[in-house]
C-alpha cells in the first residue's frame, strides 16, 4: 500500500487522519508483521473509507484475519456515537449474526473413532446444508413473527435444546427491539423454511478433538468445560440464511435513498448508512435484531439436531453424554454498548466480541474468567477457544479476531485443487469431509485461508484474547 502505517506496539498498526481526506479518525490494523505484509491490499482503502463515516468513535479497525469486503472489511470493527452517528448494513454484513457455537461432550477421541463414519451421516442427515435447503421445523407467519422477537428462546419452548442452553449465548440469544412489522414479506418467505439449516458455503458443522498437548489455559478451559484428554466437541458456523440476506439487500436499497435525504457523502457506495436515531436507521436496526434471532434461532435447531444425532449414534441421551453449549458467538452485527465516552453503536463484521473477566453482560458460571471466543481456522487446519480480556474492553471495543480470514479467492483455490481430491486427500489424514458441493468443498481448502496459528498470535500478543484451546477437525459437514 501507498499509505503510512505507523507501528503503535508490536500487534498495531496506525494509518494516520492525514493519509486519506474525509478521516475523522486514524485507523488501525492488528496483526503480526508477516500478517501486516500480506494484508489485502483493499482492507487499507477499506478501513480508511470507514474513519471517514460521520460520528466514528477513537478509530476504525481491522482484525488480523482481514480481508476485503463489501464496503467494510471482513474483520472490521467500528464504532459510532448515538447521537450524531450511522449505522450501516455493509458493517454488519449480508449473513446477518452468522456465527459460531462450540458444544462439549464426555465423549473421547478413541470412543468416537470407531464411529465416526456412522456419525457424520447421522448429522448430514439431520442437518440440511447446501444452498436452498429447508429445515424440518414447520412454520407458519405467526411462529416466525415469534421467531424473530425471541430467538432462541422460542426454540427451547419448542423443546429444541434446554434451558439452560440460553445464558451461554451472546445477549442470551435474543436481542430486544426486534419489531416483525419493518421486515419485508420477500424476507420471511425466504427465510421461513430455513431454521434448523447450515447453508452453503463456508458455512460447516465439525467434530473436533481436544488434545492435551493443545491445551493452553487448563483452568479457563475447565471454566468452560474443556477438559482435553481428547474429548470430543462440536463447532457449528452459520447465520440467518436467506432472511438475514434480504433483510440487508431491502435495507442497503433504503440507505442509498436515505443517504441523500440526510446529505451523507461517503467514500464507497457499499457503504450506504443512515444516521442510527432517523426512522430509516432504526428501521434497519430493528430488522437486523430480527434476523439476528433467527440466527440464534437457527443454531439451537441445530444443537438440538445435532444431540440427536449423536444420541442415536451413541445410544446415550444428548445430557448423559454431557453435551453443553460452551457459548454461542455473533461475528456480523451491530449492537449498541456502553463506552467512557457514552453509548456507541458497535458495528462488528467478521469480528467478535470479546468481554474480559468481571464483565456484568456475562453469564454468572464465566463472569469470573471472561468471555469464551470461539474462532474458525480451517477444515483442514484446526480452530481455536480463546478468551476475552479487559485489555479489548479499552482498546478494540471488547472485540477480536473471528476466524484465520480468505487469503485466496474461491475462483483460485477451485482451480488449485478437486473437491473429490481434497476430500481423499482429508480422509488419508483422518478428516472425514461429507459436502453437498464438492466444488463447494474445493473453495473451503485450507490453502484458501491464513495461518490460523499467525492470526491467533496476532491477538494474543496484543493482548484482547487469550488462547485457550487448539480444536483439531476429524469430521466436517459442508454446504
Ligand atoms: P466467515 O464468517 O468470514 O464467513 O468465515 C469464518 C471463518 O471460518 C473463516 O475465516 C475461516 O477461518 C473459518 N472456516 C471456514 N471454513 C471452515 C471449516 O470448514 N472449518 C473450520 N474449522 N473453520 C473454517
Ligand atoms: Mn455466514
Ligand atoms: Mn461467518
Amino acid at each position: 500500500t501507498a499509505m503510512k502505517v505507523v507501528r503503535l506496539s508490536g500487534e498495531v498498526w496506525e494509518i494516520p487522519v492525514t493519509e486519506k481526506s474525509g478521516m475523522l479518525v486514524p485507523a488501525r490494523i492488528y496483526g503480526t508483521e508477516a500478517i501486516l505484509r500480506a494484508m489485502d491490499t483493499g482492507v487499507f482503502e477499506q478501513v480508511t473509507n470507514v474513519a471517514c463515516l460521520p460520528g466514528i468513535s477513537r478509530y476504525a479497525l481491522c482484525m488480523p484475519d482481514g480481508h476485503w469486503g463489501y464496503g467494510f472489511p471482513i474483520g472490521g470493527v467500528a464504532a459510532f456515537d448515538v447521537r450524531s452517528g450511522i449505522i450501516s448494513p455493509g458493517g454488519v454484513g449480508y449473513d446477518v449474526n452468522c456465527g459460531m457455537r462450540l458444544i462439549r461432550t464426555d465423549l473421547t477421541l478413541a470412543e468416537v473413532q470407531p464411529k465416526l463414519d456412522r456419525l457424520m451421516t447421522e448429522l448430514f442427515r439431520r442437518v440440511p446444508a447446501g444452498v436452498g435447503a429447508s429445515g424440518f421445523v414447520s412454520m407458519d407467519r405467526s411462529s416466525f413473527n415469534r421467531v424473530m422477537t425471541q430467538g432462541a428462546r422460542w426454540c427451547i419452548e419448542q423443546g429444541y435444546g434446554w434451558p439452560r442452553d440460553l445464558e451461554r449465548m451472546e445477549h442470551g440469544g435474543c436481542l430486544p427491539g426486534a419489531d416483525p412489522g419493518n421486515v419485508s414479506d420477500h424476507a420471511v418467505t425466504r427465510g421461513m423454511n430455513q431454521l434448523g439449516t447450515l447453508g452453503s458455503g463456508n458455512h460447516y458443522l465439525e467434530v473436533q478433538v481436544v488434545s492435551n498437548d493443545r491445551m493452553f489455559d487448563p483452568e479457563v478451559a475447565a471454566t468452560f468445560g474443556i477438559t482435553g484428554n481428547d474429548q470430543i466437541v462440536v463447532m457449528v458456523h452459520c447465520g440467518s440464511r436467506g432472511f438475514g440476506h434480504q433483510v440487508a439487500s431491502d435495507y442497503l436499497k433504503v440507505f442509498e435513498k436515505a443517504m441523500r435525504r440526510y446529505g451523507i457523502t461517503v467514500k464507497d457506495q457499499q457503504l450506504a448508512c443512515a444516521p442510527f436515531l432517523s426512522e430509516e436507521g432504526q428501521n434497519y436496526f430493528s430488522a437486523m435484531n430480527c434476523a439476528a434471532n433467527t440466527a440464534f434461532a437457527n443454531r439451537q435447531v441445530i444443537t438440538h439436531q445435532i444431540r440427536e444425532a449423536f444420541a442415536a449414534v451413541f445410544g446415550r441421551s444428548g445430557e448423559e453424554l454431557g453435551m453443553e453449549l460452551v457459548y454461542d458467538v455473533a461475528h456480523n452485527i451491530a449492537s449498541v454498548e456502553r463506552y467512557p465516552e457514552g453509548d456507541l453503536v458497535v458495528h462488528r463484521k467478521g469480528a467478535t466480541r470479546a468481554l474480559g473477566p468481571g464483565s456484568p453482560d456475562l453469564p454468572a458460571c464465566y463472569r469470573s474468567v471472561g468471555q469464551p471466543v470461539i474462532c474458525g481456522g480451517s477444515m483442514e487446519t484446526g480452530s481455536y477457544l480463546l478468551v476475552g480480556t479487559t485489555r479489548a474492553a479499552e482498546d478494540t471495543f471488547g472485540s477480536t479476531m473471528h476466524g484465520s480470514g480468505r487469503t485466496m479467492s474461491r475462483t483460485q483455490a477451485k482451480k488449485s485443487i478437486s473437491g473429490e481430491q481434497l476430500q481423499q486427500q482429508m480422509k488419508q489424514r483422518g478428516i472425514l469431509v461429507k459436502a453437498v458441493s464438492m466444488s463447494g468443498l474445493a473453495e473451503e481448502a485450507g490453502c484458501a485461508y491464513k495461518n490460523i496459528s499467525e492470526v491467533v498470535e496476532s491477538v494474543e500478543r496484543a493482548g484482547i484474547t487469550k488462547k485457550v484451546a487448539e480444536l483439531r477437525p476429524i469430521g466436517n459437514i459442508k454446504g
